[in-house]
């Protein structure tokens, strides 16, 4: 019972990452606020974790919704103790659109960032507000990507907010240690998370076994991760056994990220 007592709301919650942790959470004792876009189904995700959890509607990209989200939670808990920005897109959900730097659409871009990365200014900005409204301490989680630390050219945008999501991070831990506030707030990095989000970039049959392995053909444990596993990471940083952790930077990626695989090609 690591989160004992603590009241915790997700983003992003119905299905994937959101969800694992979700589900961690509940386990470990925390009441959780699922929230997501897609009413009906975080609905149904927090009806299988029964009473330690509610559902709401939550656009992160509404600062509206984030407004109301919060006067609820302190209205029916007295408290928010821990804050997870995990909604997140790829700009890749409705098709293979360009998201290089020379023929990405504007619009395209912003809608990346619009949900990425103003999605966790605005959550971050009232998590720190129902903090300090009800006086508890508490833990802020934003769910980068291994894409924020290093140049993605086939999806520019998606790295760029994710990048923007580390840097922020690392604003708002000293923004609350000078205020003199008990919050902390750090990111996790995943890479190669096998999630819904992926989906679109499987494909079907044969296609897909031959896509999921190039897509793991560089990560070193030679496979993809599972949303249990950034839970488990989730809920470190959530508990009280993170108490020195601010500002940090976690990664999750089967140890891409360890080494180098940018080598110039031998021929050139
Ligand atoms: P999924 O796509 O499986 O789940 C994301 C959830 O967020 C969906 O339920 C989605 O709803 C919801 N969502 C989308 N837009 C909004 C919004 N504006 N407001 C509220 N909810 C929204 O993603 P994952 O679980 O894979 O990813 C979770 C996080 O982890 C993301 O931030 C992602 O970038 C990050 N990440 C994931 C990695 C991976 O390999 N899976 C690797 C690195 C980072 P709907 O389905 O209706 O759109």
């Amino acid at each position: 019972m690591r989160l004992k007592g603590k009241t915790a709301l997700i983003t992003g919650a119905a299905r994937g990452i959101g969800a694992a942790i979700a589900q961690a959470f509940c386990r470990e004792g925390a009441f959780v606020y699922l929230t997501d876009i897609d009413e009906a189904a975080v609905r149904q995700t927090a009806a299988v974790l029964g009473d330690g959890a509610s559902a709401l509607h939550l656009d992160v990209r509404d600062e509206a919704h984030w407004q109301a989200a919060t006067t609820r939670v302190l209205a029916e808990r007295k408290a928010l103790n821990i804050v997870v920005n995990n909604a997140g897109i790829t700009g890749f959900e409705s098709g293979m659109v360009a998201h290089d730097p020379e023929h990405a659409e504007l619009a395209h871009w912003r809608a990346v960032h619009a949900t990425n990365l103003d999605g966790v200014f605005l959550g971050c900005k009232h998590a720190i507000r129902a903090m300090r409204q009800s006086g508890s301490a508490g833990s802020i989680i934003n769910i980068s990507s291994r894409s924020g630390l290093v140049g993605i050219p086939a999806a520019a945008a998606y790295a760029s907010s994710k990048a923007a999501v580390r840097n922020h991070t690392k604003s708002v831990a000293l923004y609350c240690a000078e205020q003199g506030l008990p919050i902390r707030c750090n990111s996790i990095h995943p890479a190669a998370i096998l999630t819904p989000m992926w989906e679109p970039m499987l494909g079907s049959g044969q296609e897909r076994e031959a896509n999921m392995r190039e897509f793991v053909r560089d990560c070193p444990l030679k496979r993809f991760g599972t949303p249990h596993e950034v839970a488990a990471v989730a809920l470190l940083l959530a508990s009280d056994e993170a108490t020195y952790m601010t500002g940090a930077e976690l990664n999750l990626d089967g140890g891409i990220l360890a080494g180098a695989v940018a080598a110039p090609n031998a021929d050139h």
